[in-house]
């Protein structure tokens, strides 16, 4: 049976394949753009200057001051930068990092963005923002700064390492799992999301030994585009939250704290997510759903435990007490005691994690 559900479409202009980059004066023409300031990390500096190369006189400058987590000090200096040169839009290019750093100015100066993605991150989709202040990070979410046009070219995630790579189509697959059982997912979302994770777990291991095939960068990056859809448009849960609270309080790395705490996070709400848990094994490509999982992560040599990326065990109460306040809807309820047992699996990477037989508590 259909459950009741509510869609809504929130429209943006999405260009996808091999060498589209090159096509961005003419997706900038289209929504009016004239003077966009580019945005990347220090890093990507290059990729900064070939697209703003690409853009010809539709570039007024570059930026390339984005920070992990956005940082308000350079949310200001870029929204300065963007201001003293007239732009009249903005185009990050690189991850997760970029793209925020365009949607805090975004936020602060109405400009539009439009968004190059080269992670598997997802931000690219999603109206949401964070802003880091004295160690205490900031979120939200407003339309104004979801990109208005996406331009994904596989050739651009080519020299993705490949820790990163696989890191990052965790994230990914991440916020598809977690939207396989939201409660306001509609069934396009759970399709989107199925076929995220399929596409991603399609790719990835390939990826490990032929990080330059381009039919599977375009694979992985199509599947992050549909996580990364479905993260922007419903409620994430548990496994959201911890990461949330990890990253933020902890300083964890961003991608390879989601890709640790996914298996664990599903071993807790798996026992009130049948359906979700079906789908993830159908997108694995079958068997009990935490098993494919668990076959998957030794597959593509994942990250497994919070203690190899820098979490200090004396925080693990910490972090408990954090994610159990304003807990985030989630198909099991938030027990702190067993939230407590799911962070020390996922500190020690147990490989195989400990699976609730019963909604209301105590591991099997
Ligand atoms: P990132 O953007 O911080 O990138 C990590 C590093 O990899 C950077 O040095 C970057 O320059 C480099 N890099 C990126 N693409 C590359 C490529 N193709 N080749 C070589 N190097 C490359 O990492 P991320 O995981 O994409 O983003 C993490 C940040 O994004 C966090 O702050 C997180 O909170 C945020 N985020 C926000 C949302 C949202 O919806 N708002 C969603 C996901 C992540």
């Amino acid at each position: 049976m259909i459950a009741p559900f509510i869609h809504e479409y929130r429209a943006s202009r999405v260009v996808f394949g091999p060498g589209r980059r090159r096509d961005l004066a003419a997706e900038a023409g289209q929504l009016g753009l004239r003077r966009l300031l580019v945005v990347t990390t220090p890093e990507q500096s290059h990729l900064g200057r070939e697209i703003s190369q690409v853009l010809e006189d539709a570039c007024v400058g570059h930026f390339d001051g984005a920070a992990m987590h956005v940082p308000v000090e350079v949310a200001r200096r870029a929204a300065n930068a963007a201001r003293d040169l007239g732009a009249d839009g903005c185009l990050a290019a690189g991850g997760g990092s970029a793209i925020g750093l365009a949607k805090a100015i975004a936020l602060e100066t109405g400009l539009p963005i439009m968004a190059v993605p080269t992670t598997y991150a997802g931000s690219e989709m999603t109206p949401l923002y964070g802003l880091t202040d004295h160690g205490q990070k900031r979120t939200g979410r407003d339309w104004n700064v979801m990109p208005r046009t996406v331009v994904y070219d596989p050739e651009l995630t080519t020299s993705l390492p490949a820790g990163l790579t696989i890191a990052s189509g965790l994230n990914a697959i991440a916020h598809a799992a977690e939207g396989l059982y939201a409660e306001d997912a509609s069934p396009i979302h759970k399709l989107a999301a199925e076929e995220g994770i399929r596409a991603l777990a399609a790719s990835l291991p390939g990826l490990l030994s032929t990080p330059h095939d381009i039919g599977l960068r375009g694979s992985a990056q199509y599947g992050a585009w549909l996580c990364g859809s479905v993260l922007g448009q419903v409620k994430m849960g548990l496994h959201h939250k911890a990461c949330h609270v990890l990253g933020g309080s902890f300083n964890l790395p961003h991608a390879e704290t989601h890709a640790v705490v996914l298996p664990h996070a599903l071993a807790y709400n798996g026992v009130c997510a049948p359906e979700a848990m079906a789908a993830l094994s159908r997108a694995l490509g079958g068997g009990p759903p935490l098993d494919a999982l668990d076959e998957f992560y030794g597959r593509v040599d994942a990250p497994r435990s919070l203690s190899a990326i820098g979490m200090p065990e004396h925080g693990l109460d910490h972090a408990a007490d954090l994610i159990c306040t304003a807990p985030y809807p989630n198909p099991r309820p938030f027990i702190r005691s067993e939230i407590r047992a799911m962070l020390q699996a996922a500190f020690e990477g147990a490989t195989r994690p400990c699976a609730s037989s019963s909604p209301h508590g105590s591991r099997r």
